[in-house]
């Protein structure tokens, strides 16, 4: 998204340095390698702020904000990230390149006035359907709604809506996503026949829709805009623009869906939003944590519920601070907020809410699940699981509560810092997630990225996060001597940001010499794991076709490999 190019901010955070932005600011005190002192973002007494000039980078143990000397100015001073590099750039005798030259992406503004107008062409349509108009009676929702929501209706034809806007506007529409094109290079219209929900960015600009089928037969029955210039579903809301004006409620509500957005707003519950047929980021959770300081998590009761409300809470662990609130309410089986509030009434809703489980409850039910906590086996495993999960959490009242409460339940004392390097190697490699320590050290250290071997296939390892690792070697490539805090800038617009921000300190405890250790065990370990995987899709194909003699040569060698190891 920067219109300021990559590489001037690479060597911007390679001229200036982090100790004098943040020291004009705040009194630091050298303590180690690194710098300490009150944090200027949160209230305390003793120091849990730190500025490592190592890594160009600053994090608060307290209330775990993070970030380079640009996200430093931006918080501290409350620049957008534009005028942060400019007053940096200043700073180090530099010339911001001409931001028009850079602008690169073409105006929004005619793509707004697209979406707009096919708001309203969608909204007067919905007035000549009286099944549609007989369908949202029946879910109980009133006139005023369905405006309030712009709600409307896409007819029936292939290019109904195209033929309302003039051919030198055509491209715009297929910019929107609003028109598609097939083979045949033939233009048509994305949403015909369905119910049409405008979704809006914050500010109440339409920038999407997702349009829920009318017939039964109609697949899929909830089609969604494709990402687009103006959308990029990870970042937002459904229903935001209406739910900020109601940012004085001690909570927000993250539903599933549209429909239970409106039909929560129908019956006065008007703190709610929606994923749009994504997973609830970290991006969402920060921005919902800037209005509000308590997220309620609604889901189904059923298994995909308490499977995505698992998700959300790992999702939500590392930004989980003292000072936030998060909940897990889970509906009675086969409910939604919509049918629920419908059946039950807005008091009944209430009450749900307010007997909603904390995510302190719901963290040690996902751990202990499974496991028999009466006997020593499951103690023991209660607490190798709960680990993980303790590691993600920032330093702080929560953290503490929460390892005392598991180490009671384990009768085991849990430390969670990671084990110091020479205890480690005689453990096996950490088995859990190796993905994540691959990432930390990879922002720590870029340099390691020329270390990883050719042959070393990630791709075909079921982590999450191959795509950060790509991104990351990638960058290197381009400049072998990046920072790890540029590194880090690389991915200021990216969901992942935050959580990034987070796997930095990992590795705090270790010197650079224990660290290209413990790198170097993850890669073996990744090897073993990689080789593994082939051997079992060789063997595989053994069974069902044969193997040809590369083939069965490669399969030797892997095995002769496995027993030497
Ligand atoms: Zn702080």
């Amino acid at each position: 998204m920067a219109s300021i190019p990559n590489e001037f901010i690479e060597s911007l955070l390679d001229r200036i340095d982090i100790h004098d932005v943040v020291g004009a600011r705040v009194q630091l005190k050298k303590a180690g390698k690194d710098y300490s002192g009150l944090c200027p973002f949160h209230a305390e007494n003793t120091p849990s702020f730190t500025v490592s000039q190592q890594k160009q980078f600053y994090h608060c143990f307290g209330c775990g904000k993070n970030g380079s000397a640009i996200g430093f100015l931006m918080e501290y001073e409350g620049l957008d990230f534009i005028d942060a590099i400019k007053d940096l750039a200043q700073l180090a005798g530099m010339q911001v390149p001409s931001i028009d030259n850079y602008a690169g992406q073409k105006p929004k503004t005619n793509l707004f006035a697209v979406t707009e107008k096919t708001t309203r062409i969608f909204q007067q349509q919905l007035k000549t359907s009286p099944q549609i108009i007989e369908y949202l009676k029946n879910r109980g929702l009133c006139g005023q709604t369905c405006k309030t929501f712009q709600l409307g209706y896409a007819l029936n034809e292939w290019d109904a809506l195209l033929k309302r806007f003039d051919q030198s506007e055509h491209d715009l529409l297929k910019r929107t996503g609003l028109s598609t094109q097939n083979d045949q290079q033939h233009t048509y219209d994305k949403f015909r026949n369905r119910l049409m929900f405008p979704i809006h960015d914050k500010r109440g600009r339409v920038i999407a829709f997702g349009g829920r089928a009318v017939e039964a037969e109609q697949k899929p029955k909830y089609l969604n805009s494709p990402e687009t210039d103006l959308f990029h579903k990870s970042n937002e809301l459904y229903g935001l623009h209406l739910a900020r004006k109601h940012s004085n409620e001690s909570f927000i509500l993250v539903v599933e869906g549209y429909m239970d957005v409106i039909a929560l707003h129908e019956h006065g519950v008007k703190n709610s939003v929606a994923t749009l047929g994504t997973a609830t980021s970290a991006q969402h959770i920060s921005n919902l944590f800037k209005v509000w300081d308590r997220i309620v998590f609604c889901f189904d009761g059923d298994s995909a519920g308490i499977q995505a409300a698992e998700k959300a809470l790992s999702t939500a662990l590392p930004l989980y601070l003292d000072n936030k609130i998060i909940d897990f309410l889970f509906l009675p089986q086969g409910e939604d907020p919509d049918s629920f509030i419908m059946k039950n009434g807005k008091e009944s809703f209430d009450l749900k809410v307010d007997q909603a489980t904390p995510l302190s409850d719901f963290l040690l039910q996902v751990i202990s699940k499974g496991i028999n906590t009466k006997s020593i086996d499951g103690k023991a495993q209660l607490h190798e699981k709960a680990k993980p999960y303790l590691n993600q959490l920032p330093k702080g009242a929560f953290k503490k509560m929460m390892t005392q409460q598991i180490s009671q339940v384990s009768g085991m004392m849990l430390s969670i810092k990671d084990q110091p390097k020479s205890q480690q190697s005689e453990v096996k490699p950490v088995t859990e997630n190796p993905f994540r320590k691959l990432i930390s050290l990879l922002l720590n250290s870029p340099h390691f990225c020329k270390n990883i071997p050719n042959d070393l296939n990630l791709h075909k390892l079921s982590f999450k996060g191959v795509e950060i690792i790509d991104k990351i070697v990638e960058i290197q490539r381009h400049n072998p001597q990046i920072n790890a805090a540029a590194m880090l800038e690389h991915f200021r617009d990216s969901d992942y940001s935050p959580y990034l921000g987070q796997l930095m300190r990992m590795y705090d405890h270790l010197d650079d010499a224990e660290k290209a250790l413990e790198f170097a065990d993850i890669i073996s370990y990744l090897q073993q794991l990689n080789s593994k995987a082939e051997i079992e899709r060789l063997r595989n194909k053994q069974m069902e076709s044969g193997l040809n003699s590369a083939e069965k040569q490669s399969l030797v060698q892997l095995l002769r490999q496995k027993t030497n190891q």
